[in-house]
């Protein structure tokens, strides 16, 4: 079949959950057997968020291919076990660079280079190449921002263009938000009448509407919604707080937003969508009764977002051993010897949070110190794994000095080292160690019986390793590599086996897990915390 390009846009206010509904989107027609893909337009100037601080946006989500990309990639990969790359997440400043570089190449010679058709042309091939692939019958762009704001303006006369040279191959769906207000005891529809109004007046007329709302809205005013925006009826859907995000695709399929799709892009139904697994995994969350507490130390605890990925990973595997996670945040900047009994005893399991500088560290070897002297199952990731050789080696070891060279250049023990490859590297953007690499870990390891096999493929962020010149001092002390790279030697993981799960991976694990295959080591990790409950 021919590709459908679907356009997903914003009004009114931000973080209605246009990712979530694009990614349910994706879901639903992913269930019906179609292919799909989503990509998402970031209109900020930056190349990519990996320089952004995670109070911006969030945390900084990569794709296999070691693209830094916005946090909504990781819900398109939760919620459809697609696999993203740098092709899925586009930024102004990508399209301008893409463009600058080919005016200097002298491609449009003569030319006066302008916003459109140029930068337009450009994001309009950026959408049509993932089409032009051939591997996807739906390709779902949602574009970042709201509607009205001066940055979005060029993508949207993008989608303006392509929807009138695409004709019913393509669709815009907007999402609104209804609010509620309390004094006059009414949901106000006109915020969404205004912001259908702009996109219109942009040149977009659009097919669906998705309203975001706290309070069920009543038939009789989606319809007049219908009539004021010119959509048809039953294209007014209402998206209504839910209980979890993975309702979403289900919340929209009984409101029939999968067969509209079809409907109005003239697609062949391929018969009833399967939703057994996606059923199961939502009939575990919400029957979950008991818990399990999992602390998580990190210096970004007030934001909900910046560690996105792990709490899922973390939510995913506690569901699947009919857990409710109870999910502690723990300030590593306030964690110290004295209060470390009182912050950490509940917990049935830690997590040592990835990050960079010094700022809270030394809580994350309060935290790290505290839980390998209690026995309590611990997983450090990234900068999390680092920490806890550190803290190995400055209280078993001995090395009270040993540090990173990122937080102390100078140090004598330096069981953290740079990178030979970053030694050079003086630009900050897109220059770390990104992406996946392969790593083969020790049988009969934690790891190795984790996964089930010894040659895994993982992501990974970062500029410092282990530092293998002190691997036999660890290794003589407790402290194992369990997991290297076959190619470099450079050591993924450790672990002390003496202890009942405490494993440091110095890739990202959880930008892999989702709904429907949860990562092997947090479902190891959580059932190792589940073990030691405590009532
Ligand atoms: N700051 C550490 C490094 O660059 C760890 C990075 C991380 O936790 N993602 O190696």
């Amino acid at each position: 079949m021919e590709t459908k390009y679907i356009f997903v846009t914003g009004g009114v206010v931000s973080s209605l959950g246009k990712g979530i509904i694009s990614s349910s989107l994706a879901r639903l027609l992913l269930s019906r057997g179609y292919s799909v893909t989503i990509q998402k337009f970031d209109p900020y100037i930056n190349i990519d968020p990996g320089t952004l601080n995670p109070y911006e946006h969030g945390e900084c989500y990569v794709t296999i291919d070691g693209h830094e990309a916005d946090l909504d990639l990781g819900h398109y990969e939760r919620f459809t076990d697609i696999r993203t790359t740098r092709a899925n997440n586009m930024t102004t400043g990508r399209i301008f660079q893409s463009v600058i570089d080919k005016e200097r190449r002298g491609d449009y010679l003569g030319k006066t280079v302008q916003i459109i058709p140029h930068i337009t042309d450009e994001i309009k091939h950026s959408i049509l190449s993932l089409g032009s692939t051939g591997n996807y019958d739906f390709v779902i762009t949602e574009i970042g921002g709201t509607v009205g704001d001066i940055e979005s303006t060029p993508f949207l006369e993008a989608v303006r263009q392509l929807k009138w040279e695409l004709g019913k191959n393509a669709l815009s769906l907007h999402l609104t938000y209804v609010p509620y207000l309390k004094a006059a005891k009414e949901l106000k529809t006109k915020p969404t009448q205004h912001s259908v109004k702009q996109l219109q007046s942009i040149g977009i007329q659009p097919d669906i509407l998705v309203l975001r709302t706290e309070k069920d809205i009543p038939a009789g005013m989606r319809r007049k919604v219908a009539q004021f925006c010119n959509v048809a009826p039953d294209a007014v859907i209402q998206s209504i707080d839910a209980s979890s995000i993975y309702r979403v695709p289900q919340m929209m399929h009984e409101q029939g937003l999968d067969d509209l799709v079809l409907r109005l892009t003239g697609t062949e139904s391929k018969g009833t969508p399967d939703h057994t697994a996606w059923n199961e995994f939502l009939r575990k969350l919400e029957s979950a009764q008991e818990e399990v507490t999992i602390g998580l130390v990190g210096k970004y605890v007030e934001l909900q977002d910046a560690y996105k990925s792990i709490n899922e990973s973390l939510m995913q595997a506690a569901t699947y051993c009919d857990r409710k996670l109870n999910l502690v945040y723990i300030h590593s900047e306030k964690l110290t010897d004295e209060n470390a009994d009182e912050m950490l005893s509940g917990m049935d399991g830690v997590i040592i949070a990835p990050g960079f500088g010094q700022r809270g560290i030394e809580g994350k070897f309060v935290a790290l110190k505290w839980c390998r002297e209690h026995d309590v199952p611990t997983f450090g990731i990234c900068l999390g794994m680092q920490c806890m050789v550190i803290e190995y080696a400055r209280n078993v070891l001995g090395y009270k000095d040993a540090n990173s060279t990122e937080m102390d250049s100078e140090t004598k023990h330096n069981v953290i080292d740079i990178m030979e490859e970053q030694k050079n590297i003086s630009n900050m953007g897109g220059t770390m160690r990104l992406g996946a690499y392969n790593c083969r870990l020790k049988p009969g390891s934690i790891p190795a019986e984790a996964y089930g096999k010894e040659m895994v493929s993982e992501r990974h962020r970062h500029r410092y390793e282990f530092n293998s010149d002190y691997r036999e001092q660890f290794e003589s002390s407790g402290l194992e590599c369990v997991g290297e790279n076959p190619d470099t030697g450079l050591v993924e993981v450790v672990q002390v086996p003496a202890l009942k799960w405490f494993v440091g991976t110095q890739y990202h694990p959880e930008y892999q897990s989702t709904v429907l295959n949860p990562h092997p080591l947090f479902l190891s990790f959580i059932k190792a915390a589940i073990r030691n409950h405590k009532d």
